[in-house]
């Protein structure tokens, strides 16, 4: 249990987001008042608005509201980084300052009521608190399917992902800081907060429809996620490797043993079909295995150049006054 209320920062990641920011700004501003006026979060609470290279006016609206609301904070990337990255930015930016950090996204598909709930939690004790979404009704039929055979890929891979969380979650100071200390690029918090232990627990929430604009989660963009997810989670895939090649040596064991009685018995000619069938089968794992090896490789040479996992051109902060509790 704690006693003192949080100083509660909200981040958002905005790519492209000018049809639905202005709107969605008010919406967590008011919510935010709400929370402070029924002495649930301390009245310096803020929230941070993370601009991920947007090609229209996103940095504009965030820039205005901040230079007016002192509740406001921006963070303007120096191009695309992606989701990932921009809800990382914003968590560890403001980890100095916050005792506890809620991730949401730009759209408000994630119902604000839900705060009070993570809040809640936090007053708890909870260092980190997950939201769960209730059911997938608004996605569309391909991102249902896909999202679930991706979570069920995951299990199966034996990486620990708590299905149908969302990047709506809630992070305490102490989390945030042991966050900071995960130094990979290829990130998926999704499976990596769950590794870090501390006291957890979950809040659901309902999903809505986006208000407006289009998803900015393309399929490329979707896609990385999901391989950055297995690859960054779990060496299983590489383990599988070596299991079929064993598999396929005894096969090919059996079947040469096979061939030696049907060329003791004079035919020859009758294993070509099977013969043909097979060297396209191992030429065929052959690539994709040497494909996923590569895959590896690829995702630790990233690694292993320790490269900025964005970078930070514009930041509204230090007006606010929010520098100076960094200090407290
Ligand atoms: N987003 C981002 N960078 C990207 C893509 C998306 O910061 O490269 C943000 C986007 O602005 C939104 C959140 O990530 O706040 C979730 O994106 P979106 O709502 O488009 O995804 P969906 O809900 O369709 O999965
Ligand atoms: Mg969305």
């Amino acid at each position: 249990m704690r006693d003192k209320i949080p100083r509660l920062f909200i981040v958002i990641p905005c790519y492209n987001e000018e049809e639905v920011l202005e709107e969605s700004m008010k919406i967590l501003r008011d919510k935010l008042t709400g929370l402070i006026g029924a002495g649930k979060v301390k009245d310096d609470s803020r929230i941070v608005c993370v601009d991920d290279g947007s090609r229209d006016r996103t940095w504009d609206i965030i820039a205005k509201r901040a230079s007016t609301d002192d509740v406001f904070l921006g963070l303007k990337f120096s191009r695309n980084y992606g989701h990932q990255n921009a809800i990382l930015a914003g968590m560890l930016e403001s980890r100095k300052a916050a005792d506890c950090v809620v991730t949401i996204d730009a759209d408000l598909q994630q119902d604000v009521e839900a705060l009070d709930d993570f809040i809640a939690k936090y007053m708890e004790g909870c260092d980190v608190v997950y939201g769960i979404r209730n059911d997938r009704d608004t996605d569309k039929a391909g991102k249902k399917i896909t999202a679930e055979a991706f979570y069920m890929l995951m299990r199966l891979l034996g990486a620990k992902v708590i299905p149908n969380s969302a990047d709506y979650r809630l992070l305490s100071a102490k989390a945030l800081e042991a966050l900071a200390d995960y130094p990979e690029s290829n990130l998926f918090l999704r499976g990596l907060i769950p590794t870090m232990g501390f006291k957890s627990d979950v809040v659901y929430f309902d999903v809505k429809d986006r208000t407006g604009g289009q998803s900015k989660y393309t399929l490329s963009k979707m896609l990385n996620l999901a391989l950055d997810g297995i690859t960054s989670m779990s060496t299983r895939p590489l383990e599988l490797i070596v299991v079929l090649g064993l598999v396929f040596c005894l096969m090919a064991l059996v079947i040469f043993i096979l061939s030696m009685i049907d060329w003791a018995r004079g035919m020859v000619v009758q294993g070509w079909t099977t013969t043909v069938a097979l060297l396209c089968l191992i030429g065929g794992m052959n690539l994709l295995t040497n494909g996923l090896v590569g895959l590896y490789v690829g995702k630790t040479y990233i690694e292993i150049k320790h490269r900025p996992r964005y970078i930070i051109d514009q930041s509204i902060w230090d007006g606010s006054g929010v520098l100076e509790l960094y200090d407290q």
